[in-house]
């Protein structure tokens, strides 16, 4: 009988998508109601988490666009900042699946930075360069609004230039994956159009990942991917990783009505259609994810028990847990262009 509390503690364990404090953020950002940080990383038995340097959709304009990049370095500093040690807990930013694994096997917390949402780049390529210096790993091609890469997937108005759809990817969204794909980073296909979706997957160099999604079969949220879209990452030897946003899991539903059993079920769906090498998990802890019996970090080992309970051994856990992930990453890297 496998011990899952053990099992989860030699496990390689990353979040893919957690959101840092900021000081527009009015939600949950008391260090207390926080969901996640190192001490409850620790407590929780993971070993990784990828941060996002968030920037939420603003206008069109080329002022916009320098103020969103201003904020993405910003918050990308702080997220380097998080690297060192603390109250017995060691941290060390992973810019790398090499140094990914190389903290692990110090001991240290290996935080990984990204970037969710395009729009921080506005309309030039150069920025990617940029944000790729600061250790991202992989960008969001777009959060709730449209923006110059492609389009979203829902379409909110209010959130950027609603009016201008493009149909899916722009010329100069191709042109970003591309770009992406130079620089080793993972192109991160959450939030976007199934139109965008589809014609980044297709198009990009290395395996896509949605690093924070859920089942549409299961959930018709306009977030979620349907069977083709799971279909077409998988092909391309992508992952989609599973996150805990309440709305995503069963629908309209809040936090107290969702459990650890609706998680494995999307879990469950995404393995059988495309197997458990394209899977994995997210949190968007402290971005709106987190539910009854997952609620903050420190309890990811709860997880780990219902997978063993549904029969899953060891090499499939391990593998949702970040095996899978850390597979794609690897492959962006691998096919990067230097220069
Ligand atoms: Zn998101």
């Amino acid at each position: 009988m496998t011990d899952p509390r053990a099992l989860h503690a030699r496990l390689f364990t990353i979040d893919t998508h957690i959101d840092i404090p900021w000081p527009d953020r009015g939600d949950a950002f008391g260090p207390s109601e926080r969901r996640v940080d190192l001490a409850k990383m620790r407590a929780g038995g993971l070993k990784a988490g990828c941060f996002a340097a968030y920037v939420p959709q603003g206008p069109r304009t080329e002022e916009g666009a320098r103020a969103a990049f201003e904020r993405a370095k910003a918050m990308l500093e702080a997220i380097g900042a998080m690297a060192g040690s603390r109250d017995g807990i060691r941290a060390r930013t992973a810019r790398s699946a090499e140094e990914i694994e190389a903290s692990v096997q110090e001991g240290a917390i290996a935080v990984v930075p990204a970037v969710e949402n395009g729009y921080a780049i506005g309309t030039e390529l150069g920025r990617l360069d940029a944000l790729a210096r600061f250790g991202a790993r992989y960008l969001t091609l777009t959060h709730n609004g449209h923006n110059a890469l492609g389009d979203a997937a829902i379409p909110r108005p209010d959130l950027g230039d609603g009016a201008t759809l493009h149909g899916g990817l722009s010329a100069f969204g191709r042109a970003a994956v591309g770009r992406l794909n130079d620089l080793g980073m993972l192109v991160d296909v959450s939030h976007t159009a199934k139109s965008t979706m589809m014609e980044a997957v297709a198009l990009s160099r290395s395996p896509a990942v949605a690093t924070h999604a859920c089942v549409r079969a299961l959930c018709p949220h306009p977030r979620n991917l349907d069977d083709e879209q799971l279909d077409a990452l998988a092909e391309k030897g992508g992952v989609v990783q599973i996150t805990a946003v309440p709305a995503f899991l069963r629908a309209n539903a809040k936090e107290s009505e969702v459990a650890l059993a609706d998680f494995a079920d999307h879990i469950d769906y995404a393995v059988r259609r495309i197997g458990i090498e394209h899977v994995g998990i997210s949190s968007d802890f402290d971005g709106g994810g987190g539910f009854r019996g997952w609620h903050d970090a420190s309890e990811s080992p709860n997880l780990t028990e219902e997978l063993i309970r549904r029969g899953y051994d060891e090499a499939g856990v391990a593998a949702l847990w970040g095996g899978n992930f850390l597979r794609a990453l690897r492959a962006a890297e691998r096919l990067a262009v230097a220069g």
